[in-house]
């Protein structure tokens, strides 16, 4: 069995349907914890998870109707939950009492049922209806997900069989090279370039100025709340363009070859030498990789990735020279061979041919 957990991408309502979801789920486990107290007080015994569901639907339910608007799986799963929580303290050595919850701090809920993914980066949840995700999930049968909230925002978990995954799809190269740089996010060795997005550029300029905005402001004010608020939103709009032009990237490397190599970078390094000024940089390269190595994994194909010091930028791609090459340089002009080429797209032939080294 494989795990996954991947961030939603939801609308105003969806978020509404979830908290409610997530309110119950506490509601729920906070009512049985009470409950469980009580009862213990009074008879020396817990009740178990089924008693205290039943108790939940005839005492419960009927007084809080917001109770009919979500699942009925999400306080089902709370009570179970909180009875693993009780077996837990017992059982477990250093396993505190259960606590109640708060309300958001590790907000989540559990659903099962009809749940359906659909065109990879769609599903279908039980009530809640068709939620995006930013990730391509696997297509593979669910049965079960829990969703949860960090940092206002959700994300989907869930694990599945991984026997059960599609075919891997028909590749149209065998072999290619990445090189990640910086000023295009990628350069392949078949020529395909992935230029930084410009929109990502734009909102990056407007998040310095809004930061500036910020600092302007008197703290306490209003127009401090209203300036945080627009940078916040900045923020976010930063790292949905980031995460969406990483996703098409690494989508289509892992999707269209059998093989793909690519550098293996100290990213606190380059950071340092401003050599990664693009989404790659901002987001880590080991968001980059992670990203090729699950999504290599459910379309068949290999990755490679060249080791720390092969010198994939100094090597002349035609003749095997060897020259020093100065992050300026952004042309190689080797000066054995005479070969001429862009220093990101030479860098890249050579991670392909790092296979055969
Ligand atoms: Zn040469």
């Amino acid at each position: 069995m494989k795990s996954i957990k991947t961030k939603l991408k939801v609308n105003n309502y969806q978020k509404t349907i979830l908290a409610k979801h997530a309110g119950v789920s506490r509601h729920a486990y906070n009512w049985g914890l009470t409950t469980s107290i009580k009862e213990y007080q009074l008879t020396k015994k817990r009740p178990s998870a089924i008693t205290l569901h039943k108790r939940l639907v005839d005492e419960v339910k009927s007084e809080n109707p917001w109770y009919y608007e979500v699942s009925k799986c999400a306080p089902q799963q709370a009570l179970r939950d909180l009875d693993r929580a009780f077996k837990n303290f017992l059982t477990v050595p250093k396993h505190g009492f259960p606590n109640f919850k708060k309300k958001g701090k590790k907000d989540s809920f559990y659903l099962e049922g009809s749940i359906k993914i659909l065109k990879g980066n769609y599903i279908q949840l039980p009530r809640i209806g068709v939620v995006k995700t930013y990730e391509i999930l696997p297509s593979v049968p669910v049965k079960n997900v829990r969703i949860s909230k960090r940092a206002g925002e959700w994300y989907i978990s869930f694990k599945y069989d991984d026997d059960a995954q599609a075919n891997p799809s028909r590749k149209k190269r065998e072999l290619i090279g990445v090189d990640v740089g910086i000023n295009t996010l990628a350069t392949c060795s078949d020529g395909t370039k992935f230029a930084n997005v410009k929109a990502y550029k734009q909102a990056k300029k407007r998040l310095t100025r809004y930061q500036r905005r910020v600092n302007k402001k008197e703290p306490g004010s209003f127009n401090r709340a209203k300036a945080i608020k627009k940078l916040a939103k900045t923020h976010k709009k930063v790292a949905d363009i980031r995460a969406d032009a990483l996703h098409k990237l690494t989508t289509w490397l892992a999707k269209n070859h059998s093989t793909i190599v690519i550098e293996d970078l100290n990213v606190s390094g380059m950071l340092k030498n401003h050599k990664l000024a693009s989404a790659i940089a901002d987001c880590g390269f080991y968001e980059f990789k992670r990203q090729l190595i699950y999504k290599c994994e459910w379309y068949g194909s290999e990755l490679i990735i060249a080791d720390r010091f092969y010198p994939s930028s100094q090597i002349c791609s035609n003749c095997g020279h060897q020259q020093k090459m100065p992050l300026h340089e952004r042309t190689y002009n080797c000066a054995d061979c005479g070969f001429t080429a862009d220093r990101d797209f030479n860098a890249a032939v050579n991670l392909e041919n790092y296979v055969w080294e």
